[in-house]
């Protein structure tokens, strides 16, 4: 039997909490004690049926709605957000795992999205040609599309939502956010600022749910663009089928980030960097490097280097101001992770640093792993293959700057990569031969700022356009180009023959 103090987690729609009428529903862990916190409801195609059509019935109205004034919702909204912002990271720590500071910094990322569609005035402005045929203008303009969704996973609850609903709402859209079901709560606190800024009933909705909310969402009528990030596999699937259904789609997946550390690096630089990006938030992030290339003579020294660096990180609850890194999001992801550990070292890779017999006071039922380092690992192995999602870093060694780039190449995954290097010329190379939709010159976590597109390329993504910055402007919309003439009535009469600019 549950206990009864387990709270139940709502969708939100049309301006206030809704239960939905499927029975269904998914326990949400805390993952630092491994208790059920909460149930989460998921939504059954008929759910699906109501809060896209509150979508549909607040567009035409927010559509209307002038730029400035949608503006001041966002200003408002970032207002409160700012006020508010640690119980918002303290939401994500208590759901996700990863510790409050890291969570807050998600907050801030999401929050730099939000200051970049503040700017939608400016953003959808057209252009203007006079005079290109006699008496005749030509201008464009860009229209919001209608309900477009957003799919989102587990590991950034609220920076990822914002790469996608600001700029699709400031661009005149309204909006149905799926989020994942393991950390559902933080989208719930959003709408609830959402609606004191002001955002009219019905603009932003939150649905929770399964397959089975996706798929609905992937085929109603009236969802015109669906912005997907999380897995390659779902995101590949979400792509096919939302395109068959005739939608607009972007689909980011997977990852498995390479850092590459030629001979010439600043070691210690490198070394931080490695361990920051490899373990912070136990390495559940898209962005995380998973992959260090040691070039050369720099190997051993390196992973020297990372490993003092590994074995001091301080792993607990994330609500603990002492814990660098908290636990896994769920025990089935942390047995997972874990699986590719007892992998790694039976196909012959070096277990430099092993988390697996970590124990925090008190907490014996968390998810937690201690981070795990491991020396020459080569292509063939699943650790090496396999997106792991977890505090697991591997070190591969390859003789030369050409053996490191054919790795990249070969890789099917391109979100992110880095190069660490202090010659100007390598870098220059890199950046501009290596497949890869995100570049780090000396930075091992290149995320783009709010005023730049995400995104990667290979099976990191499925689609055309990256999210937020202008890319994300142009998906949330759809261009006109209008094209008039206000003739002299000297100059009228019937003409057979095809335009032409005289
Ligand atoms: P996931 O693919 O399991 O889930 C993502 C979303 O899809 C969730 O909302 C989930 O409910 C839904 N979903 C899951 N299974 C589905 C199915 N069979 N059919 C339809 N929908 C389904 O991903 P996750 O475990 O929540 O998140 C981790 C993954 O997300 C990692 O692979 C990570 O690299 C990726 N990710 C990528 C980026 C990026 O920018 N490329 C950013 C963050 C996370």
């Amino acid at each position: 039997m549950r206990p009864n103090a387990v709270r139940d987690v709502h969708h939100w729609v049309g301006g206030k909490e809704w239960e939905g009428t499927s029975e269904r529903r998914a326990d949400v862990f805390d993952p630092s004690t491994g208790a059920v916190a909460a149930r989460v409801r998921l939504a059954d195609p008929s759910d699906l049926d109501v809060v896209v059509g509150t979508a549909s019935d607040a567009y035409p109205e927010w559509r209307e709605t002038p730029l400035g004034r949608r503006a001041r919702v966002l200003f408002a909204f970032r207002e409160i957000a700012e006020r508010h912002k640690d119980d918002l990271a303290r939401v994500v720590s208590s759901e996700h795992g990863k510790v409050v500071a890291d969570a807050l910094g998600e907050v801030a990322r999401g929050l730099e999205v939000v200051d970049f569609a503040c700017g939608i005035p400016h953003l959808v402005k057209g252009e203007h040609s006079e005079g290109v045929s006699t008496d005749t203008d030509v201008h464009s303009l860009r229209q919001p599309l209608g309900v477009c969704a957003g799919i989102t996973p587990f590991n950034f609850p609220v920076m990822v939502p914002m790469w996608m609903w600001p700029v699709a709402i400031a661009c005149g859209n309204t909006f149905v956010l799926k989020p994942s079901e393991r950390d559902p709560s933080a989208s719930i606190m959003v709408a609830e600022w959402l609606a004191e800024a002001g955002l009219p009933d019905g603009v932003f909705n939150v649905v929770h749910g399964d397959k089975a909310a996706v798929d609905a969402l992937l085929a109603h009528r009236d969802v015109r663009a669906i912005s997907f990030v999380g897995s390659t596999p779902i995101a590949r699937y979400v792509y096919e089928t939302a395109a068959q259904h005739g939608k607009r789609v972007q689909a980011l997946g997977g990852a498995k980030n390479h850092m590459v550390v030629l001979p010439d690096a600043d070691l210690e630089l490198a070394a931080d960097a490695a361990v920051s990006a490899g373990y912070g938030s136990a390495g559940e992030r898209c962005m995380a490097i998973s992959v260090v290339v040691a070039v050369g003579e720099i190997g051993d020294e390196l992973v020297d280097a990372i490993r003092q660096r590994t074995e001091a990180i301080v792993v607990g609850p994330g609500d603990d101001a002492a814990s660098e890194m908290g636990p896994l999001v769920t025990g089935v992801h942390r047995d997972r992770v874990a699986g590719y550990v007892d992998a790694g070292a039976g196909e012959g890779a070096e277990l430099v640093v092993d988390g697996r017999g970590l124990a925090v006071d008190g907490r014996a039922d968390g998810f937690f792993l201690g981070p795990c380092l491991f020396d020459r690992v080569t292509p063939e192995m699943s650790i090496y293959r396999d997106e792991i999602f977890g505090p697991v870093l591997s070190v591969v060694r390859v003789d030369s700057y050409d053996d490191a780039a054919r790795l990249l190449s070969d890789n099917p995954y391109a979100n992110g990569v880095a190069l660490f290097t202090r010659d100007g010329g390598a870098a220059r190379r890199f950046e501009r031969e290596v497949d890869a939709g995100m570049v780090g010159i000396n930075v091992p976590i290149p995320v783009p700022m709010a005023y730049y597109s995400f995104g990667g390329w290979k099976q990191s993504l499925f689609g055309d356009t990256h999210v937020h910055g202008p890319e994300g402007v142009r998906f949330y919309t759809r261009a006109k180009v209008v094209t008039s003439r206000w003739a002299d009535p000297a100059t009228r009469g019937p003409d057979l023959g095809f335009p032409t600019s005289s």
